[in-house]
């Protein structure tokens, strides 16, 4: 397994978030997280990448324990994360974005050089020299994505990244997530469940900071009654 999360209990202040979320990623996986909005999605993830660490329980990368360890060191480590809110530096053009983002790559994969990002993403090679902050929002979720990579990645963690996004984008998003998938494993988050369990192999429901349901792709899509009790389908 490339991420195992067991049992985590995080906190924000005394606010009790997370009671007790396990699950695993495999090496070759993409999994999601569903789960109606506030269900605990995007504190997840924040705990994975060491921005809220768990009170209580674990998380390993690559077998390591990484919870406590700061953001940068995950990051470094290999762990790509694309926030919710994206987070684009509105000042820089998207090829500075990109540049900003590198780091040293990995052995054993090709490396995410800004030329290998701009022949994945031509859209956003036209828009080289476009500020962030003059992106529409599918945009910049491409930018999301293509400057995470650029950190060279074993693993990549993007949070509900359909949000706020039309169907076209959503499709051509969709796109590439799948040619990323031959890449390297993905954890995913969404609220659009139908979206997620297309591209997944495997999902988990979360609801009120717990996993109701685990299963294959196919089981989740079958199964009525967890759709309507923790879906919004
Ligand atoms: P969304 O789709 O809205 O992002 P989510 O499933 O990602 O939903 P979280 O953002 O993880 O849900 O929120 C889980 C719970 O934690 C919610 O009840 C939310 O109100 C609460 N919460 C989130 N951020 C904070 C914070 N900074 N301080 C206190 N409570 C928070």
């Amino acid at each position: 397994m490339i991420l195992e999360v067991n049992d985590i209990h995080v906190y924000y202040g005394e606010s009790y978030i997370l009671q007790g979320v396990s699950l695993v990623v495999g090496a070759e996986e993409i999994v999601c997280l569903l789960g109606r909005n506030g269900a605990g999605k995007t504190t997840t993830m924040r705990s994975i990448v060491g921005y809220n660490p768990p009170r209580r329980g674990t998380v390993r990368y690559c077998g390591k324990r990484i919870d406590g360890r700061p953001v940068y060191e995950n990051v470094r480590s290999g762990i790509g994360y694309v926030p919710e809110d994206r987070r684009i530096f509105p000042d820089l053009s998207v090829q500075e974005n990109l540049e900003v983002a590198a780091l040293l790559p990995r052995e054993g994969r090709e490396p995410w050089t800004v030329e290998r990002l701009f022949d994945t993403f031509p859209l956003l090679a036209r828009l080289r020299h476009r500020k962030g902050g003059n992106l529409s929002g599918g945009e910049q979720q491409m930018l999301a994505i293509a400057r995470a990579l650029a950190g060279n990645p074993n693993l990549l963690l993007l949070d509900e990244p359909c949000e706020g996004l039309a169907p076209v984008i959503v499709e051509s998003l969709d796109e590439t997530i799948r040619a990323l998938k031959r890449e390297m494993p993905i954890l995913l988050t969404e609220q659009n469940a139908r979206f997620a369990l297309s591209l997944s192999d495997r999902g988990y429901v979360i609801d009120k900071g717990r996993v109701f349901f685990q299963g294959s792709a196919e089981e989740l899509l079958e199964n009525q009654e967890v759709q309507q009790r923790y879906l919004a389908v």
